[in-house]
């Protein structure tokens, strides 16, 4: 079993089947990207992880072997996913510094001055250790999104779920925030990414997995799953 597990991962709205037992093992330090067309069920996915969404009894999600479905343990598994949306979610009163101390300063009770100089730290490895006083809304949208993968990194996950992170910015942007998890990736960072940038994919990724109509119809190395005619 890997690092995360899933098994027969199913999840519903009403009726609607939107993961219909979805088998998953990611390993430690591995990169997966989850490709397929709209309304698939990647997004459903990566939500599940960290139990943003529920899902239904039979199903199980394991991160470092901790069930994710259990009420006590689910701060815990918080603790260890950090993840990255679309939208950026940056609280908009608060300095991109303090964005960043937030999380460990309320979860941890880190210090002020430990979680300031650890935000700082976070803030350069995402190449915007110049911006730390300022507020979002006076940055870009690459720049807030690189905020928001170091606030998650504050916490010290175990495992980063990114949803669609460049989805929301302008094109001249996205190359930046990809550079930013080309570099997590290459530290070890275990990595679970719904995208459709297929360049990062086929450069970045251990595995892609496709999927369909809730299911996962095919997995591989990149380039067995993206040199399809
Ligand atoms: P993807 O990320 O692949 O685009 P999603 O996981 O967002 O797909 O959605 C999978 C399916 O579940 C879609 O058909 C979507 O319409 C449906 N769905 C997602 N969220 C909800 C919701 N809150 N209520 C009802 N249906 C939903
Ligand atoms: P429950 O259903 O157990 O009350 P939810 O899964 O609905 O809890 O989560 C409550 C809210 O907390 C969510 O709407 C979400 O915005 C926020 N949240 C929970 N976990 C995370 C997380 N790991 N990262 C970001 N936001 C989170």
């Amino acid at each position: 079993t890997g690092f995360v597990s899933i098994r027969n991962l199913r999840k519903s709205y009403g009726s609607f089947e939107a993961l219909k037992g979805i088998d998953l093992d990611v390993a430690k330090g591995e990169v997966v990207c989850v490709i397929g067309p709209s309304g698939s069920g990647k997004s459903t996915l990566i939500r599940c992880i960290n139990k943003l969404e529920s899902f239904s009894a039979g199903s199980e999600i394991r991160v470092d072997g901790i069930p994710v479905a259990s009420g006590r343990a689910l701060a815990r598994v918080r603790a260890e996913v950090g993840m990255v949306f679309q939208s950026f979610n940056l609280f908009p009163h608060l300095t991109v510094r303090e964005n960043v101390m937030l999380a460990p300063r309320r979860v941890r009770g880190t210090t002020r001055a430990d979680a300031a100089r650890q935000a700082d730290i976070l803030l350069a490895r995402v190449g915007i250790g110049n911006q730390a006083d300022k507020y979002p809304d006076h940055l870009s949208g690459g720049q807030q999104q690189r905020v928001a993968i170091a606030r998650a990194l504050a916490m010290e996950p175990q495992v980063m779920l990114f949803d669609e992170p460049t989805s929301s910015l302008d094109p001249e942007m996205v190359g930046e925030v990809l550079d930013v998890m080309r570099d997590l990736a290459r530290t070890g960072v275990t990595m679970i990414v719904v995208t459709h940038e297929m360049g990062f994919a086929a450069q970045v990724a251990d595995r892609v997995i496709f999927m369909d109509a809730g299911q996962i119809v095919e997995q591989g190395p990149p380039a067995q799953i993206l040199s399809h005619p």
